[in-house]
């Protein structure tokens, strides 16, 4: 059980490697194969798990075998608060340091809406959001869309629905593309995780840890 099995590439492996990671944690053993199949993921995860590495380093690995075609947000997650967003953020920059081409940015409410339309100019691939301010740019800018998304992870589901984000939610995934891969982790299943799952994710695969 290594992470050379989990038909990762070089520079990510590199990473673990560089980050102290000897071996997968169970979420990541499940969750790496699978996510590179394509297929939609949910997980029951918590805090510690290793998690964030488990959705990150097959998006990532994506990401490197699919040329970019245009200058498009390619990878959107969401996250319920910004502490969280920061805390991905820095994960995916640890993840992708032996890559060149990944550009990743933060989009966060709170800060000046300005620097934020200035960082997605600088098109990046990937975009760690918490909703509302995801909203506001994709509804004040018009250069910022999600018309070539291909990869949508929600982090902290549970979290989300109980901050009141399920509208914003739903709104961001009208404006995503039908065909693309969806993954949701959260620590606690409810009811209204469920509804989320059925709406967002087609013929998902479940895994806990
Ligand atoms: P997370 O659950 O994603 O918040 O990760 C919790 C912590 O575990 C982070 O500090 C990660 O750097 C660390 N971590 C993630 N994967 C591994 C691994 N395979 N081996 C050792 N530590 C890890």
């Amino acid at each position: 059980n290594a992470f050379m099995d989990l038909h990762l590439s070089r520079p990510l492996l590199r990473a673990c490697e560089a980050l102290g990671y000897t071996k997968p944690t169970p979420i990541q053993a499940a969750c790496i194969p699978l996510a590179l199949t394509g297929r939609d993921i949910c997980g029951s995860a918590i805090t510690g798990s290793g998690k964030t590495a488990a959705f990150t380093l097959p998006t990532l690995e994506r990401l490197l075998f699919r040329p970019k075609h245009s200058p498009a947000i390619r990878v959107l997650i969401l996250a319920p608060t910004r502490e969280l967003a920061v805390q991905i953020h820095s994960m995916i920059g640890k993840l992708a340091q032996f890559i060149t081409d990944i550009r990743c940015c933060l989009v966060l409410g709170g800060v000046p809406i300005k620097d934020q339309e200035s960082a997605l100019k600088m098109q990046p691939d990937i975009v760690v959001a918490t909703p509302g301010r995801m909203i506001d740019l994709l509804r004040n800018s018009m250069s910022v869309h999600l018309d070539e998304l291909a990869v949508l992870i929600l982090d902290e589901a549970d979290r989300l629905l109980e901050l009141g984000f399920d509208a914003e939610i739903r709104e961001l995934v009208r404006l995503c593309p039908k065909r693309r891969q969806t993954m949701l982790f959260s620590a606690t299943m409810s009811e209204q995780v469920d509804e989320l799952i059925k709406l967002l994710l087609n013929k998902p695969l479940r895994l806990s840890a």
